[in-house]
C-alpha cells in the first residue's frame, strides 16, 4: 500500500507535492474556515490501496478492516495529535436500507477497529443518514452539495455537546459528505471535529 509519507496540509491533510514546512497550511485553509479541525488520509485513491478498498467494500473482504485500521492507527495513532483528547469515534452513516444490502457499514467496521485499538469509544447510529442519495461519483460537485443538504442528522444531541470527535470514513472525494456530517455536529454543539479516512479520491 502507498501511504503518503510526503508533507500534507496540517489542517485538513491534502497532500502537498512541493517542499514546506512542517507549521504549514495549504492556501484553501488559509483563505477559508476549514470544516474540519484536522483530517488525515493514508494515501491517494489510486494502486493498491484502491484495490484493498474496494475489496473490503465490495467484494465481501470485510476482514480487510482490521488490516486497514491498524494502518491507519500506525500512521496516526499518535505523534500527530489526530487521537488526543478525543471523546468519541463516529462512523459516518449509510443510510439504513443501503447497510441493510450491503450488509455492512465499512465505516462502522473502520471506526470500531480503531475504538479497540485506541481504546475511545465508538459512537454508532448517533450520526445518521435520513435520506438515500444517489452515488456521489455520479453527480458534478454543486449537485453533490444539494444532494447531501439534510441528509445527516444527530440523534441524541446531548451525547456529542461539548465534545471532541474523529468522524472516520472509507474514502474522501469531495468532502462534501464530511462537510454535511461536521456541519450537522457542529450545530448539534460539539466542540471539535476531526476526521480519518483511508484515501482521497
Ligand atoms: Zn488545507
Amino acid at each position: 500500500v502507498e501511504v503518503h509519507y510526503g508533507p500534507v496540509c496540517q489542517v485538513c491533510g491534502r497532500f502537498l507535492f512541493y517542499k514546506n514546512q512542517a507549521s504549514i497550511s495549504c492556501l484553501e485553509c488559509q483563505t477559508k474556515k476549514p470544516s474540519l479541525a484536522r483530517h488525515r488520509s493514508l494515501g491517494p485513491y489510486s494502486g493498491k490501496l484502491k484495490e484493498i478498498i474496494i475489496l473490503f467494500k465490495y467484494k465481501g473482504y470485510e476482514v480487510l478492516s482490521q488490516h486497514l485500521a491498524a494502518l491507519l492507527y500506525q500512521n496516526f495513532g499518535s505523534g500527530n495529535g489526530l487521537f488526543s483528547e478525543i471523546d468519541f469515534i463516529l462512523p459516518v452513516p449509510l443510510y439504513p436500507r443501503k447497510e441493510k444490502a450491503r450488509g455492512f457499514n465499512q465505516a462502522e467496521l473502520l471506526a470500531r477497529q480503531l475504538s479497540k485499538l485506541s481504546g475511545l469509544p465508538m459512537l454508532n447510529r448517533t450520526l445518521v443518514k435520513i435520506k438515500n442519495t444517489p452515488a456521489q461519483v455520479s453527480l458534478e460537485a454543486k449537485e453533490r452539495e444539494l444532494n447531501l443538504r439534510g441528509a445527516f442528522a444527530v440523534r441524541k444531541p446531548g451525547k456529542i455537546r461539548g465534545r471532541k470527535l474523529l468522524v472516520v470514513d472509507d474514502v474522501y472525494t469531495t468532502g462534501t459528505t464530511l462537510g454535511e456530517c461536521a456541519s450537522v455536529l457542529q450545530k448539534a454543539g460539539a466542540e471539535e471535529i476531526r476526521a480519518l479516512t483511508l484515501a482521497r479520491a
